[in-house]
């Protein structure tokens, strides 16, 4: 197969990882930058150009965009879609998974256990929101934030009402969410190809460290999910349409909460952590499905 990776930066752990793995099993890999693509949009035609070609010959594509180039990320994705290529996922997943609110909307509705959250249109009644998860402690988040950055815990309600004046100011949206301090700092993340749960790892914020984001200073160890674990996993890659994806949960007294979906899961913590080949996995999920 010709296989296309859209990644801004082929040097990523991520990215050398599948092109590794892919030319182990005879493919023929490329790395291609989707902001350097120019789409070309004409009547039962549609076509992309690259550098100097046309990108005709591509039989599947794994999309690694990053949150800050999602929207013309997602319409090369959509393009190739256009053009009958095999995604390992859709543009519109993708697009779905990137509102936080939206896919909380969703997979609570469906069923998951998540931290009480509450989101609002920068409502000054900053008691009342307290009260609506359960009074303080409270995480604040911003609905843009990745790795950790713009995810804080107010301990008191003074301490949160500022941390939301100051975002409610700077025009950001945020939620505020019921603090799970059972967690103890850690969560779980769990790696989903093809449907299944095929790795996951138990992340521990450093000491002192609420947050246990690896690129946070956190550890990472294996760890074997319980049943209730494996249920939250599956379930959320299935409503989100999510083939391969990344389900961050925190451990609680009332079973695991999801936190997050992430449609383009880092593999490195995962595969260090569990020294398991999540790449080839990934590899061979495409094999397996370009076709049907
Ligand atoms: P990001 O997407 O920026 O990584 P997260 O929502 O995953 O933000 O939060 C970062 C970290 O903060 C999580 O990995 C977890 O350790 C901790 N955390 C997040 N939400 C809660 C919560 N409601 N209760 C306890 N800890 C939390």
């Amino acid at each position: 197969m010709n296989v296309v990776i859209l990644s801004r930066n082929p040097l990523l752990y991520s990215t050398e990882r599948l092109v590794q793995e892919g030319e182990k099993r005879g493919h023929i890999m490329e790395v291609i930058d989707p902001l350097k693509c120019d789409l070309i949009i004409e009547k039962e035609k549609p076509t992309i150009y690259y550098k100097d070609r046309y990108l005709d010959y591509v039989d599947a594509i794994i999309p690694r965009i990053g949150a800050s180039t999602t929207f013309f990320g997602c319409a090369v994705v959509r393009q190739f879609e256009m053009m009958n290529v095999f995604t390992s996922v859709t543009s519109d997943a993708i697009i779905r998974s990137r509102d936080k609110l939206r896919s909380f909307q969703r997979l609570s509705k469906a069923g998951i256990g998540m931290p009480k959250t509450v989101f609002t249109n920068y409502s000054r009644d900053v008691e009342k929101v307290i009260s609506h998860v359960g009074g303080t402690p409270v995480i604040i988040k911003l609905l843009e934030g990745t790795q950790g950055l713009g995810v804080v815990l107010a301990e008191t309600k003074n301490a949160a009402e500022s941390v939301l004046e100051a975002f409610n100011g700077l025009q950001a949206r945020a939620l505020v969410q019921e603090y799970i301090s059972e967690a103890k700092g850690a969560d779980l993340r769990a790696l989903v190809v093809d449907g299944q749960v095929i790795g996951a790892i138990k992340r521990q914020g450093k000491e002192g460290e609420f947050r246990s984001n690896l690129h946070r200073g956190g550890s990472a160890e294996v760890i074997k999910l319980n049943e209730a674990e494996l249920k939250v996993a599956m379930k959320a890659s299935r409503v989100l349409k999510l083939p391969v994806c990344g389900v961050d949960m925190l451990q609680s007294t009332r079973g695991p909460l999801l936190l997050e979906v992430n449609s383009t899961p880092g593999l490195e913590g995962i595969e260090t952590g569990t020294g398991k080949n999540i790449a080839k996995s990934i590899i061979t999920y495409i094999e397996r499905n370009r076709h049907s």
